[in-house]
């Protein structure tokens, strides 16, 4: 069975995420954990978490992906932005324990002229403060295009943040299909190729999601632009192929293209129309 969803709005909750999950035949879906800006996240509803675990369990919604806000920023110039940083990621998993499962996905962060090695130096550091043995939320790091001065444009630069985290156990990667093909990953012209160098950095069994977005820019343009499905660079035969491959088809895949809930409603039962392993 091929475990799809996308990114759906959280601002009615979770009960209101599984409804919307399962209208458009999703089985999984991410979330913004908060304001995609950032600020304050709204207080937790328990009764609606609660209503949200019954449903999802009748309705097969398996392990959801929650996001961090995207313009946290572990490894900033600034010490009260990197604080903002470690105390937001640290409330969001304190929420997210309520979750019987779940992971947690974020961008490493940008390192502004500091050197992707000091960058690298703040964001395990940030994570060794927060991680706990007690930590349940998988904890995992996006690969990045590349723009500006983001960390994580490589798998080495993540293999580097991994090595650094004393509980490295919690964490893993979400690779973004975008993403990679942006910053020089050729997946359409050698798939096979890029997963071996990733499994060679970083070990394939720490790959535990995937975002599936076709790229409005070409190979290797470091400009992070999502595009819908079968309609960007990247292109649907090459993405039929990802979500098929051997070593990566039983992966959650998670649709952050630009379109409402009806145009990923038609994306999934095309890529489900096109997911052979079906028949095991
Ligand atoms: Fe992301
Ligand atoms: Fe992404
Ligand atoms: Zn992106």
């Amino acid at each position: 069975m091929l475990r799809i969803g996308c990114h759906l709005s959280s601002s009615r909750g979770f009960l209101a995420m599984g409804e919307d999950a399962v209208k458009i035949g999703a089985n999984t879906f991410q979330f913004f954990t908060r304001n995609p800006r950032g600020g304050k996240a709204k207080e937790l509803d328990l009764a609606d978490l609660e209503a949200y675990v019954a449903f999802a369990g009748e309705h097969g919604i398996g392990q959801i992906l929650a996001h961090a806000p995207y313009t946290l920023n572990a490894c900033a110039l600034d010490a009260g932005i990197r604080t903002f940083a470690k105390e937001t990621m640290a409330d969001d998993l304190l929420r997210l324990s309520h979750l019987p499962e779940s992971m947690y996905n974020f961008h490493p962060g940008s390192h502004v002229k500091q050197g992707v090695d000091v960058g690298i130096a703040y964001i395990s550091g940030m994570l060794n403060e927060i991680l706990t043995p007690e930590t349940k939320t998988v904890v995992l790091l996006e690969t990045m295009a590349g723009k500006g001065s983001e960390v994580g444009r490589s798998f080495e630069e993540l293999r580097c943040i991994l090595d650094q985290v004393e509980l490295s156990e919690k964490m893993g990667v979400c690779l973004d299909t975008c993403h990679v093909y942006d910053a020089g990953y050729d997946i359409v012209g050698a798939l096979d190729a890029v997963l071996k160098e990733f499994d060679a950095v970083i070990g394939l069994e720490r790959l535990k999601a995937i975002h599936l977005n076709d790229s409005k820019n070409p190979f290797a343009s470091h400009k992070d632009r999502h595009e819908k499905i079968g309609e960007g660079s990247i292109g649907l035969e090459a993405l039929t192929a990802v979500i098929n491959h051997p070593k990566l088809g039983k992966l959650p895949f998670f649709l952050e293209t630009p379109n409402e809930l009806s145009g990923y409603a038609a994306e999934i039962s095309l890529l489900k129309s096109r997911y052979r392993a079906d028949a095991d």
